[in-house]
């Protein structure tokens, strides 16, 4: 009989879009005991957690809860919940996760219509609301963070116009909740999808979603049809129910309601995690946290410039918490970060599509946005850029960056 080795993985630095290190009193909260899906403890809990996903996708919204399943299960939630077969939807697409919206929203039977914009850049608010006006969509789908371009799109003017013109607006906010402002009411945003394991630094494994009336009526109003024909009521079909169980929106909030309407088997550990991660990023507060992400960000990309390593992409929308550089002629960015993590224990990302094999993008993702990991990622990329043999100012990377911490310091 075989014997499998214990589990050990390496302590890693991890500086990718996700995922990203998690403190360890998360992981530690993930250790405790399990308690029974209406225990009155575990029921305070969801509730707990629901008044804090309210403070960070800084709505009021009633609807503020954790779908089961990665980032992409709530994205596939709110789409298959907002989209009935035959509805119009517009996606304006400026990276890759753009094309997942599109590809999934087609599979809710939406005729789609799509904007595309160059990688690198994002739309101008008005390209957008202009396309919404021709194309009458019942729903505006849209990226706010691209983690595969580093680029982030203004949100406010869009929502606005959606809420004027009375279509619904979801956003993909994954990559930025936790990191990034995401102002869901004040951004008129209709239905939010957040992910654990970027910013809020919980593992993988919960899609925190929130979304307001207009989403819950269309929601609602497939689901009274449903019930009509259960009872056997002659009623004409004017809609087509949620084809997902599981991602069933309807179901969910009933469960996530105070009459508990069981429907899963809530993800016991995983709520502690993110439960654990939230109290630890409000206690941070959400204007401390979006600074600390900013001072990082100036620290590395400081660091980069003066290694003489070309940034990609337009840096007047560029994404906070993602920092993409141009791999240099004649290197090969496999091997670079092959040494990376071998030789320094540092993951950083490589890239999709058509950037692949010409950009490396460095996350600064919550626990892993720090000082320590990004002067140790700026050494350990200097060490081994120098060792494929590129010419750079040695010495500068490490030095840009201990200059922007110690101008912070002097102003603290
Ligand atoms: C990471 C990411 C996703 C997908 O998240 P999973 O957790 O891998 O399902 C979706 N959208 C954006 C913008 C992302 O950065």
């Amino acid at each position: 009989m075989n014997v499998f080795p214990e589990l050990s993985p390496s302590l890693r630095t991890i500086m990718t879009p996700g995922p990203v290190e998690v403190d360890p009193r998360v992981l530690r909260a993930m250790s405790y005991p399990i308690l029974g899906q209406f225990d009155p403890e575990f029921t305070n809990l969801m509730n707990n957690t629901m008044a804090m996903l309210r403070q960070l996708f800084q709505t009021s919204n009633q609807w503020a809860y954790p779908v089961d399943g990665t980032s992409r299960s709530g994205i596939e939630a709110v789409l298959t919940a907002l989209i009935e077969p035959g509805d119009r939807v517009l996606v304006p697409i400026y990276g890759r996760f753009g094309h997942l919206l599109v590809e999934i929203a087609e599979r809710c039977g939406a005729e789609v219509s799509i904007i595309e914009t160059t990688w690198g850049e994002v739309f101008d608010p008005q390209t957008v609301i202009d396309e919404m006006h021709k194309v009458k969509p019942h729903l505006v789908a849209m990226v706010h963070g691209e983690t595969s371009t580093g680029r982030v799109q203004p949100l406010a003017d869009i929502g606005r116009a959606c809420r004027e013109a009375d279509v619904l607006f979801a956003v993909d906010a994954v990559a930025t909740i936790g990191g990034v402002p995401v102002e869901t009411d004040a951004w008129f945003i209709d239905a939010v999808i957040g992910g654990t394991q970027k910013c809020i630094s919980v593992p993988s494994g919960m899609a925190p979603i929130s979304y307001n009336e207009r989403a819950e009526r269309k929601i609602l109003s497939r689901k009274r049809v449903e019930r009509g024909l259960r009872s056997g009521q002659q009623e004409k079909v004017e809609g087509f129910r949620i084809q997902s169980n599981y991602l069933d929106l309807s179901q969910l909030q009933d469960y996530w309601s105070p009459a508990r309407l069981n429907h899963h088997t809530e993800m016991t550990s995983m709520l502690y995690g993110l439960h654990e991660g939230l109290r630890i990023l409000l206690a941070e507060g959400l204007e401390a946290r979006f600074a600390r992400h900013l001072l990082h960000e100036e620290a590395l990309v400081a660091g980069l410039q003066a290694m003489e390593l070309p940034l990609y992409g337009n840096p007047a929308c560029k994404l906070p918490v993602v920092t993409c550089i141009e791999i240099p002629d004649g290197i090969d960015g496999e091997s670079v970060r092959a040494m990376l993590l071998e030789r320094f224990s540092i993951e950083i990302a490589s890239s999709f599509g058509p950037l692949k094999g010409k950009i490396w993008r460095i996350g600064t993702m919550g626990y892993s946005c720090n000082r320590k990991n990004v002067l140790h990622l700026l050494g350990a990329l200097e060490a081994v850029l120098l060792r494929h043999g590129l010419k750079l100012p040695a010495g500068a990377g490490v030095q840009a960056a201990l200059d922007v911490y110690d101008k912070h310091e002097r102003i603290a």
